[in-house]
């Protein structure tokens, strides 16, 4: 496996999976969730990706052996759809968008006042 073709951009990789994954929404940093992005350290946001629902981690590895594979988005995309994995992944986007402040937050010293 050739390792050196993607070390320069593997923290930006993780940083645009962090955010496809709105894993600011799990992460501990107020600054990520605030943002609605990843603002520090990609891999802080990236390592909340446990606590993603079971489908939308299934979404994620499959998205990442794609891309190991390179397989084209579109393809990617096609052979998803409709998918128990892409259905997970695009509720959990949605969910993102509707309540940004998820309950799952695990830092509860950063979280807003009216979290459940
Ligand atoms: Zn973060």
């Amino acid at each position: 496996m050739n390792t050196d073709s993607c070390k320069s951009s593997d923290a930006e990789i993780l940083r645009r999976i962090a955010g496809m994954l709105s894993l600011w929404r799990l992460c501990g940093n107020a600054a990520c969730r605030r943002a609605q992005s990843c603002r520090g350290r990609p891999y802080r946001c990236a390592r909340h990706s446990a606590a993603l629902p079971e489908g939308v981690r299934a979404f994620l590895v499959a998205f990442l052996a794609a891309r190991s594979c390179r397989i084209p988005f579109e393809a990617f995309q096609e052979e998803m759809e409709g998918s128990a994995e892409a259905e997970a992944y695009f509720a959990w986007v949605a969910a993102a968008k509707e309540r940004p402040f998820s309950s799952q937050v695990r830092n509860k010293r950063d979280a807003p006042q009216n979290e459940a």
